[in-house]
């Protein structure tokens, strides 16, 4: 599993920076998390093409989180027979690409279909061995912060125990290490139990942002290895943050690093600040979370295993 950031900024596409976009990729099936306006150029810039997306998952209805989706929807219906896709977000996301659709009339090739955030339903997509939950944020419309979890992997190998139970090195120890039991040449049978260590958690990736801190970005975060979060404004805007409902750097990077972030990156940065003005909110944000970077646009982030 690995993630390639399409865009950085927020409020609106910038000629140095595009919105927010992640491009999560895991064993041939891509998820989006949002598209802003003008998102499928990061896709083409970036050669990371349309097909494999398989689900769009969206924060909430501002323009600078949804107004691609259009685009991504014709991009892919170039693509030969590309399969079903699937977009998730808050109510009232569905009327909003139908009636797009319906209005630029839209041929789409493929089937479309919705989940909408419901009370109750933590649940928002599932998949061979994934899991993305959704949690309400605190902004100024109903804002859903995403957390994407790996099914648990089965328990580290001990070739010593392997060993002292007679199974010799080979295909026999790699059935073990993939959770099932072998029969030995001499008939006794071994199971995973006794050669594999406790089960470990799978990854978990995070992605909050147009958010102030709260328990539903607590739950969002909880000790991801590798999480996009807001980081929109440095301090000397905390007023403005606070009042527009989004975070400041330092802000984002305290929330991460009480929820137990391993690594954090920071993204839809406002576009008043340039470039080469970034490195401050990195600076600022180190203050409660050493080692902090901001994102950059078409770069690839490997999602460290916890263990
Ligand atoms: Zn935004
Ligand atoms: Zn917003």
């Amino acid at each position: 599993m690995d993630a390639a950031l399409l865009g950085t900024g927020g409020m609106m596409p910038m000629p140095e920076r595009l919105t927010t976009s992640v491009l999560v990729r895991s064993e041939g099936r891509m998820l989006l998390f949002d598209a802003g306006e003008g998102i499928q150029l990061a896709l083409k810039r970036g050669g990371l093409g349309i097909r494999g997306l398989a689900a769009i998952a969206v924060s909430h209805l501002h323009a600078d989180h949804v107004l691609g989706i259009p685009g991504i929807l014709m991009f892919r219906a170039q693509a030969d027979d590309p399969g079903p896709l699937a977009i998730v977000g808050p109510p009232g996301l569905e009327r909003f690409v139908r009636h797009t659709l319906e209005d630029l009339r839209y041929r789409l090739n493929f089937e479309l279909s919705f989940v909408e955030w419901s009370e109750g339903a933590p649940l928002a997509l599932e998949w061979a061995g994934h899991s993305l939950f959704w949690e309400p944020l605190d902004h100024s419309t109903f804002c859903l912060g995403y957390r994407l979890e790996e099914a648990t992997r089965p328990g580290k190998f001990n070739p010593d125990a392997a060993a002292a139970l007679g199974v010799p090195p080979g295909p026999l120890r790699g059935t073990l290490q993939a959770g099932e039991g072998v029969t030995l040449a001499d008939g006794r049978r071994v199971e995973p139990g006794e050669v594999l260590g406790p089960p470990r958690r799978g990854r978990v990736l995070s992605f909050a942002t147009d958010t102030r801190p709260c328990a539903g970005l607590a739950r969002a975060l909880r000790n991801a290895d590798l999480a996009f979060v807001e980081g929109m404004f440095a301090s000397r805007h905390a007023a403005e943050a606070a009042e527009k409902k989004h975070m400041t750097a330092l802000e984002s990077a305290t929330a991460a690093a009480e929820a137990g972030v391993s690594r954090l990156v920071l993204v839809h940065i406002s576009p008043r600040y340039r470039l080469d003005e970034e490195p401050l909110l990195a600076e600022e944000a180190s203050a409660a979370f050493p080692g902090v970077e901001v994102g950059k646009a078409l770069e690839t982030y490997a999602v460290p295993l916890p263990d």
